[in-house]
């Protein structure tokens, strides 16, 4: 189908823990050599507590089951990763408002907002090496591929294609925001931990769509 619904935005949660979980270790490997080892751990807490809350009290709209998911990443992930993808979701699903069903402009127009807050938050610009670098190019290959008119599934295959490329990119930046700014120029050859976790949070949404 083409409208996201409460329904989509859940299978799209256990999709994602699932992914966070398979991928927890080399997450983890990334944050390694330019962080503090945590990224995967910090990642399948939160993913795993929030797909808890949403099975517990499962919210009936797009927004709510995103505001819930924030809500959880922020009290259960801690490093700069949680307050971050906590304030993500948050305002996306608060953008979305209590409309049952969203259109696939309304969902980039919400992860437009969230992605905004990551940046207000996180003071991080493109190519500081961080997870902006794959959500930025992910929403504008959304909006791009939504202009083309594409379908749900075409625009969240381009978005994830563009997040996984952006999330690439990142091996020879330098990083200028978090832990591994604090290496300066022997952070240069190492994929970022956050972005290749919004990749496959991303991937997770594209997924989500061809089921
Ligand atoms: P911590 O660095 O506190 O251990 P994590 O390891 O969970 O937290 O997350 C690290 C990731 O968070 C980095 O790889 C980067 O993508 C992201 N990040 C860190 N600081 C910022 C920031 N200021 N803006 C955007 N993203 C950031
Ligand atoms: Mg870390
Ligand atoms: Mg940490």
């Amino acid at each position: 189908g083409s409208a996201v619904d409460a329904d989509f935005l859940r299978r799209w949660l256990g999709t994602a823990t699932e992914s966070i979980e398979r991928e927890a270790d080399h997450l983890t490997e990334l944050d390694s050599p330019i962080g503090d080892a945590d990224h995967g751990g910090n990642m399948r807490r939160g993913f795993r507590a929030a797909r808890t809350a949403v099975e517990q009290e499962p919210p009936d709209t797009p927004g709510a089951v995103l505001v819930a998911v924030g809500r959880q990443l922020i009290s259960t992930v801690g490093g700069a990763s949680g307050p971050l993808y906590g304030t993500l979701l948050r305002r996306a699903g608060k953008s979305l408002g209590d409309e049952p069903t969203v259109t696939a402009a309304q969902l980039r127009d919400a992860l437009r907002a969230g992605v905004d807050g990551v940046a207000q938050l996180g003071g991080a610009v493109p190519e500081d090496k961080t997870m902006l670098d794959a959500l930025l190019p992910a929403i504008d290959a959304l909006s791009g591929a939504l202009d083309a008119g594409g379908s749900l599934a075409e625009v969240l295959a381009a978005a994830a294609q563009a997040a996984e490329d952006g999330a690439k990119a990142t091996i020879p930046l330098r990083a200028r925001k978090g832990r591994a700014s604090y290496l300066g120029d022997r952070s240069i050859g190492h994929q970022d931990p956050g972005a290749t976790s919004s990749a496959l949070l991303i991937a997770a949404l594209a997924q989500t769509a061809q089921e």
